[in-house]
C-alpha cells in the first residue's frame, strides 16, 4: 500500500497575489474612462513633477483616487478619477498592493523588536 504524505498548509508570503482593487472593467467603465481621458489628456503625477506625459508619450490610464475596494460607489465617480501614465499607474498600484512586490515587505522590527539579550541595569 502506498503511503501518501500530506503535505501540512503553511502560510507561506503569496507572491502571485492578485491585486485586489480591480474594479470591474465593464462597457460603461470604459465609456466613463475614455470620456475622461478625452478631457484630461496628461498624467497628473507626472505634471507635479514638471513633466508633460500625454497619450503621445505614454500610454495614459484612468485611476481611482480612493480604490474602488475601499468606495465601490465611487467606480463611476469622476470626482475619484485620476489621469496617470502607465509608470505612474503601476507605482500607485504597487504602493497600495505592497504584497505585488514579491513579499518584500520590510520588516516589523521598528515596531516590535525581538527580545534578545535584554536585561535590566
Ligand atoms: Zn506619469
Amino acid at each position: 500500500m502506498k503511503k501518501v504524505r500530506q503535505l501540512k498548509r503553511v502560510s507561506v508570503p503569496t507572491l502571485k497575489k492578485k491585486v485586489e482593487t480591480a474594479p470591474v472593467y465593464d462597457n460603461r467603465w470604459r465609456k466613463v474612462s475614455r470620456e475622461y481621458r478625452d478631457r484630461h489628456t496628461y498624467c497628473v503625477k507626472c505634471w507635479e513633477k514638471g513633466v508633460l506625459t500625454t497619450e503621445a508619450t505614454s500610454v495614459l490610464h484612468v485611476d481611482h483616487i480612493i480604490p474602488v475596494k475601499d468606495r465601490p460607489d465611487l467606480q463611476y465617480d469622476e470626482s475619484n478619477f485620476m489621469c496617470l501614465c502607465i509608470n505612474c499607474h503601476t507605482e500607485k498600484t504597487l504602493a497600495e498592493n505592497p504584497q505585488c512586490l514579491g513579499g518584500q515587505k520590510e520588516s516589523r522590527w521598528f515596531f516590535d523588536p525581538p527580545a534578545s539579550g535584554s536585561r535590566k541595569g
